[in-house]
């Protein structure tokens, strides 16, 4: 007796559908790729409980004639791809031809579709079982309903995560293809509550107020820029806000949100001490690049990417980056807090805002719930701020110190308000930028010590060390060996103060025993730089007089970068006049 079989084609569909569907948000994916695929310029999705049990998607694309409303729902039915050859062609999003058929196999879906010039078609299928196909509106479009997903297939079903994380999936779906398609109009409601409107209207900074909020918004930098194999523009975020994971890069390749590990390191080290190294900045890129230099590998259910040219592209967008944070004041504005408006109505939806705020661990995160209730208007005045408010000129006020704060916050003030240095943090980055100045350009000059310094270590240190006499003499130290596991340092840099040089000489020691195997010479001078300059700055709670203070000021001025410490805290805060009035009240507010 013949032992194989062939499996019917409503089993085959529900296979195939633990590869396409995996949970709510594959769903959402296929069918809104669907949508825009149809040329669609308005999408909505509608869920309840996050999609649990409903997903529906409405949209105004092209929509199917009634044979075709039936034969999308048969494995490999597409309309995308007809030959082999069409698969190295493909413009759409999708092209195997199962989503419909693997996602109807395990829900109940209600297709409702019209082409718009005659009578439409409404399809009903319970489990991938055609029940009914009878006329339906003229409206030119497709609304999808997908209900009660996975409802015979109970062991997928236990898969799903929690309703947070099933709506946050969405969420950051939905927020990836508003931003690659600003000119497509992306509605998400849960329960009847609105999470995401775009207008898409074609501004991709518009729709990155719909998604991150004014605040966000008013802190974005545009970067433009091309070589000769890639075009490169979009928006990236001020240093100051970062994020405690990598989310919010994103990186679009012509039209497509893409993953590549590489390209978003370059970004994220392009903020090199600007920014504290374990956060990460909010860019949305669009890259455009001609198709026969990349290799797109699309698995249904992520996109990655291979670039030829890297290098090219990696030192396009890092270069555009350096460039722009480097033109720009950089100075933190402390404003008081804008406060939620949504907070008037505590439907269930707002406790998973809440929730759904914490799914990433601080607070400078989607906000999704901001703005909900303003009108176009408002949106539009903000977006204009943005762009006026991205216009400063003048890079590093003038200030004026008028006292200091528990011997560590220098107060300052000028015509448009009042500015708070940090005595330390700014000492750090100028001796951070003199020290490295001097390495990157040595002079071989050194100060001899009065007492030598000599010190002790374990075998396999001591052997690193003295593999790395020539880095170390290369600095200006003079360094020999002295007796078992010793060495005796005679002379040191210039750039090392007096009084801080034995506790700076073993740190830097401590570098050189830990350098990594693909070093560096610039990154390791860096961190040279860095450590050296820690060790030298002023400590906090030094009491300085205001010469001493003007003196700070004015080196801090020459800095590259002034705004940030080496490790990239803020050295210097703004308060407006505006926010000072305003705290205390003044002037009818
Ligand atoms: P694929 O998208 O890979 O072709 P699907 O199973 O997702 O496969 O869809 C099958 C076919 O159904 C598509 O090729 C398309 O012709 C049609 N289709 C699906 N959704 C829509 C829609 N929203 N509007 C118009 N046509 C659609
Ligand atoms: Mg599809």
């Amino acid at each position: 007796m013949a032992v194989i079989k062939v499996l019917d084609e409503i089993l085959a569909n529900k296979i195939a559908a633990g590869e396409v569907v995996e949970r709510c948000s594959s769903v959402v994916k296929e069918l809104v790729e669907n949508s825009i695929d149809a040329g669609s310029t308005e999408i909505k999705v509608e869920l309840l409980e996050s999609g649990v049990r409903e997903i529906k998607v409405i949209d105004n694309g092209k929509g199917m004639e009634e044979d075709d409303a039936v034969l999308c729902f048969s494995r490999h039915a597409t309309s995308k791809v007809s030959s082999e050859d069409d698969l190295y062609r493909i413009a759409t999003l999708g092209f195997r031809g199962e989503a419909l058929a693997s996602i109807a196999s395990v829900s109940k879906v209600v297709l409702s579709t019209s082409t718009g010039d005659k009578v439409g078609t409404i399809v009903k299928i319970n489990g991938g079982h055609i029940e009914e196909v009878i006329p339906g509106e003229a409206r030119r479009g497709t609304i999808i309903t997908v209900s009660e997903l996975f409802y015979n297939t109970p062991a997928r079903l236990k898969h799903l995560k929690s309703l947070y994380t099933e709506l946050a999936n969405i969420t950051e779906y939905m927020n990836k293809l508003a931003l690659s398609h600003p000119n497509i109009r992306f509605i998400l409601t849960n329960d009847g509550k609105q999470i995401l409107n775009t207008d898409g209207s074609g501004n991709l900074l518009k729709t990155i107020h719909s998604i991150f909020g004014h605040t966000i918004t008013k802190k974005m930098l545009e970067i433009n820029g091309e070589n000769d194999d890639y075009t490169v523009n979009g928006y990236i975020s001020m240093p100051e806000i970062h994020r405690a994971n990598r989310n919010g890069i994103i990186t679009i390749v012509n039209g497509r949100v893409v993953r590549n590990m590489e390209l978003n390191k370059a970004i994220n080290d392009s903020y090199h001490s600007y920014k504290p190294d374990n956060r990460y900045p909010i860019a949305i890129l669009n890259i455009d690049v001609d198709t026969s230099i990349i290799d797109v590998n699309i698995h249904p259910t992520k996109m990655d990417i291979k670039f030829g040219k890297m290098e090219e592209l990696l030192e396009l967008v890092s270069s555009l980056i350096k460039e722009r944070i480097s033109q720009k004041t950089l100075i933190p504005h402390i404003e008081e807090e804008k406060k939620e408006i949504v907070k008037k109505e505590k439907p269930k939806y707002e406790e998973m805002v809440l929730d759904f705020n914490t799914i990433e661990e601080d607070s400078n995160q989607y906000v999704i719930n901001e703005d909900l209730i303003e009108d176009d208007n408002t949106v539009k005045q903000e977006t204009e701020d943005v762009i006026i408010h991205d216009d400063v000129k003048e890079r590093f006020p003038i200030l004026y110190p008028v006292g200091l704060v528990h011997g560590t916050y220098i107060i300052c003030q000028n015509d448009i308000g009042m500015y708070l240095i940090d005595q330390h943090a700014a000492k750090e980055r100028i001796n951070y930028e003199k020290i490295k100045s001097k390495l990157l350009h040595p002079s071989r000059d050194s100060v001899s010590m009065l007492i030598p310094l000599t010190l002790e270590y374990s075998n396999n240190e001591f052997i690193v060390l003295k593999e790395n006499f020539d880095l170390l003499r290369d600095m200006s130290f003079d360094v020999s060996e002295f007796g078992v596991n010793s060495i005796i340092v005679k002379a040191h840099p210039t750039w090392l103060d007096d009084g801080f040089e034995a506790d700076a000489i073993r740190k830097i020691f401590d570098l050189v025993i830990q350098k990594e195997k693909n070093f560096n010479l610039e990154r390791f001078y860096d961190h040279v730089s860095a450590t050296a300059a820690c060790k030298m700055s002023i400590k906090a709670n030094t009491n300085i007089t205001l010469e001493e203070m003007q003196a700070l000021i004015d080196d801090l001025k020459t800095c590259a970068n002034p705004f940030n410490c080496p490790h990239g805290r803020p050295t210097i805060v703004y308060f407006s006049n505006y926010d000072l009035e305003k705290m205390f009240k003044r002037s009818g507010f």
